[in-house]
């Protein structure tokens, strides 16, 4: 058998070499607040460690959304739904999660079972990479709910291998706070069905980790659906399929009934909004998306007007409280 910690940095080395762009190891007794059948023991008896890895998002891809808020091109948001979400990155990690634990296989004798995040194959989907981030401490929750890393913030795509080999675990994020809800609230701002709601108005999700506790908005589900497929206006939707102010079941209702769309793979697409990923301010997203011209103004987010626009990056990281992060996160 190899030597357990070289082993370690052998297969980050090679998800690196196999471009992913953050590598962690979590044990599997930080899953403990994880629902039976979620957790990494449920799918697979006997595992010991999740290795978990990231993808960063395509900054082209990811500045496709603006397309759809500031021009109202809706097509183009497709692409940002293929490269951004269904197609590009989760293919590209099933393909490495698959190869990784093969690897694994082979080389040590031990078990090893890949999960990536779907997309348009769900089959096997139970496993939440998010709380697999948080625990191989590649980052902490935002008030979005989305795992925000410091190097990329929310704009990752998570894949891990569970596996009964035996590897050094990482330690939680402890580095500078990213998040700060109270003053930054850009996601709430930005989510255009209210989907999100300030801190403090109703109560926050909290999630205990390892020596960490973490908490994060409870999303209004339904809310979040009617943005994402596109029924209502306010999300650029091309009609008001429900009110904004619809209950869960009219909206599921709506969303059963609606006819699949002839375009695409994905006959009913899930990422037609992602406002909440592509304005949090954490991971340079001035450097990313403004100073690039990525972006050219953002309709009816005044909050990230104040406190990103026209200031330099040391004063947007003064404004929302945020560390100043440098690195590509290897
Ligand atoms: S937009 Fe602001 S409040 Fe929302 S997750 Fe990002 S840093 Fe936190
Ligand atoms: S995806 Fe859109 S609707 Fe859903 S929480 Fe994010 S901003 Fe709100």
């Amino acid at each position: 058998m190899k030597d357990r910690k070289n082993y370690k940095e052998e297969l980050r080395q090679w998800a690196f070499a196999n471009g992913m762009s953050k590598f962690g190891v979590a044990p599997v007794d930080r899953f403990g607040e994880a629902r039976r059948g979620q957790k990494p023991e449920d799918l697979l008896p006997g595992a010991k460690s999740v290795i978990v890895m990231c993808i960063k998002l395509l900054d082209g891809a990811t500045s496709a959304i603006y397309r759809k808020y500031e021009d109202g091109m809706d097509d183009v948001h497709g692409i940002y739904g293929t490269y951004g979400y269904t197609l590009g990155p989760t293919f590209h990690q099933a393909v490495v999660v698959s190869e990784m634990a093969n690897k694994i296989e082979m080389e040590t004798g031990e078990l090893a079972l890949p999960s990536f995040t779907g997309g348009p194959l769900v089959n096997g989907g139970a496993f939440s990479l998010r709380h697999a981030a948080n625990a191989a401490g590649l980052g902490e929750f935002g008030w979005n709910g989305l795992m925000l890393t410091p190097e990329f913030g929310p704009r990752n795509r998570f894949c891990a291998v569970i596996t009964t080999l035996e590897l050094e675990p990482d330690p939680m994020y402890h580095g500078p706070r990213l998040c700060n809800p109270e003053q930054c609230h850009i996601c709430v701002d930005a989510c255009p069905t209210g989907a999100i709601t300030m801190p403090g108005t109703i109560p926050a999700l909290e999630v205990h980790c390892g020596d960490k506790t973490s908490a994060y908005c409870a999303l209004i589900n339904h809310k979040c659906k009617m943005a994402c497929h596109t029924i209502v206006k306010a999300a650029g939707g091309k009609e008001d399929l429900v009110s904004l102010d619809a209950s869960e079941p009219e909206v599921e209702h709506v969303l059963d009934t609606k006819p699949f769309e002839k375009e695409g793979m994905q006959g009913n697409p899930t990422w037609r909004c992602g406002q909440c990923l592509t304005n949090c301010p954490v991971g340079n997203w001035k450097g990313h998306f403004y100073d690039t011209g990525l972006v050219d103004h953002l309709l009816e987010n005044k909050k990230q007007e104040e406190t990103t626009i026209e200031k330099e990056p040391e004063q947007v990281i003064a404004a929302l409280g945020l560390p100043e992060i440098k690195g590509d996160g290897r």
